[in-house]
């Protein structure tokens, strides 16, 4: 038999963008992902399309996998054959029963490797503005489960005696705990600060800072619900001072976008610096057109005057056919070109070409027109996506023009993980016509209150023919334009009450 192995993985606490480089590098590359609840889907977005991606969180509530079933799945894998990549929540050494798992591996002689990975005892506070060590207020630490097996009491644990204590699962169980830190630790008072932190490292985060007297009224109060963690000791109060997460500008949003995962990267950053939590739901799959490839060389397009990219996939596809006839960006040296805007344009430029044409407006209208009027004896070739408007050739041929379309694309809807379900309150930026209409095709939107954000009047007009709430357009389709406008429309006014409630 085949033996495959396993890769146990961290994947932070939350905030996608803490997983280590190595990591993400196992997802990219694993036959199989088997992720907890906790587990951000953008994770997910990178990995192989013949990757099975299958959840196995335990969330209280839910059907979730035993134990036992999530061994056997991954013993069952693994004997396929297959790279498993087990990721899970934080580091997979503090708490996540990586111990039973490597012990069912190594009974059924299956080899693994660990990564470790953002533990939330360090993370969420640090999210929250609170170093879990800091000179003269506290030199130690102690990580401390407060539900150690399931069903087993909190009167069970042993409490270290160190300056700030860290409490994972500490919620149901609150009460008995602050008791028995009071009684229990001689440098531990009612009156030492404390900080529950839910969700951290993420859109929902909430710090309620407090005292060990006060704590468990505060959690009633606000009704805070696991997943949190409990900060005990001095540091806990510089929460106050030093939340830097909870004051940014986008704090608590969740922006939605519909791009590749190739294409969201220069999004994200952006926009995670200023405090959104990005999630990914890429709406659009680019399946290359054989057929078009076998004629992009210097002899398919010896006729044409013109070429017309109306993509930056569209560029790409096209480079991809060329090289892979063997030849380079020579073959195009008889052209004219024009690219649809500057985004393409600056693909375009990554191969060394220039475009002679970039319209002012970013859309088949403008690029007519930015082109002559009058175009009798020109041949166009327009590389795009199969399902493109019409309008372009159309209007090229009433000029006078020779034209043919090259499909070198179409698109297709990705498979949706449950994880990537919309909420109420989300902000969705609808890059193009195509994704708009892959958003409601998928159904992923069930008339959740949304803030919707279109890039170009194309855009918006195929919106507003499912969409009746109100449209932030952005004109241009420049990131910086887009998130102005998106700080306009759901920005938070420097109002710590926008912070959502829980
Ligand atoms: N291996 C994980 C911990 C697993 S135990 C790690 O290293 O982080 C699960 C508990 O971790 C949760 O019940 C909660 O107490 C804590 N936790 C994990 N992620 C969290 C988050 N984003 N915010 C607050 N607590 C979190």
């Amino acid at each position: 038999m085949m033996k495959g192995r396993v890769t146990f993985a961290g994947a932070g606490p939350g905030d996608p963008g803490l997983i280590t480089i190595k990591a993400k590098v196992a997802l990219e590359n694993a036959d199989a992902v088997l992720y907890d609840y906790l587990a951000h889907p953008n994770l997910l977005t990178n990995c192989k399309s013949s990757a099975e991606l299958i959840n196995v969180g335990k969330r209280k509530g839910y059907h979730s996998q035993t134990q036992e079933a999530i061994n056997e799945l991954m013993v069952k894998l693994a004997q396929q054959g297959k790279h498993i990549v087990r990721l899970k929540g934080g580091d997979p050494c503090v708490f996540g029963r990586i111990g039973e798992e490597m012990e069912c591996l190594t009974h059924h002689n299956i080899p693994f490797d660990i990564i470790p990975g953002v533990t939330s005892a360090i993370a969420v506070p640090a999210y929250a503005g609170i170093p879990i060590t800091q000179r003269d207020v506290s030199r130690s630490f102690a990580v401390i489960t407060a539900t150690p097996q399931d069903g087993e009491s909190t009167e069970n644990i042993h409490i270290p005696n160190a300056e700030t204590l860290v409490f994972l699962m500490p919620v149901t169980q609150l009460e008995i705990l602050v008791k028995r830190i009071v009684t229990e630790i001689d440098h531990f008072t009612p009156d030492t600060p404390v900080a529950l932190i839910y969700r951290g490292t993420t859109s929902s985060q909430k710090t309620l800072l407090g005292t060990l007297a006060t704590i468990v009224d505060l959690k009633n109060q606000h009704h805070l619900n696991p997943p949190a963690i409990l900060v005990v000791g001095e540091v806990a109060k510089l929460t106050q001072k030093y939340n830097w997460t909870e004051n940014l500008p986008l704090f608590g949003k969740r922006v939605i976008l519909l791009r590749t995962a190739e294409q969201a990267q220069e999004w994200i950053t952006p926009l995670s610096e200023l405090g959104a939590e990005v999630v990914q739901l890429p709406m659009i799959e680019i399946v290359p057109q054989q057929d078009a490839d076998k004629q992009i060389s210097k002899e398919g397009i010896q006729k044409f005057s013109w070429i017309i990219f109306t993509s930056t996939n569209g560029v790409k596809q096209w480079m991809s056919a060329l090289f892979k006839n063997q030849q380079d960006v020579r073959a195009l040296a008889h052209l004219k070109i024009a690219a649809i805007g500057t985004k393409t344009a600056s693909v375009l430029k990554d191969y060394g070409l220039v475009p002679d044409i970039i319209p002012q407006e970013f859309s088949q209208e403008g690029l007519l027109d930015a082109l002559p009027t009058t175009l009798s004896g020109q041949t166009f070739l327009i590389a795009t996506a199969a399902g493109a408007r019409d309008v372009l050739p159309t209007q090229l041929k009433t000029r006078g023009a020779a034209v043919e379309v090259w499909h070198l694309y179409t698109t297709k809807m990705p498979t949706i993980l449950s994880t990537q379900e919309i909420k109420d309150g989300d902000i969705v930026i609808f890059t193009s016509s195509s994704t708009v209409t892959h958003f409601f095709e998928s159904r992923v939107w069930n008339h959740q209150a949304i803030t919707a954000i279109c890039i170009g009047k194309t855009t918006e007009a195929t919106l507003k023919e499912s969409y009746q709430g109100p449209i932030a357009v952005s004109p241009k389709s420049t990131i910086n334009d887009t998130i102005n406008i998106l700080l306009n429309t759901a920005g938070n006014v420097n109002d710590r009450s926008t912070s959502p409630s829980i």
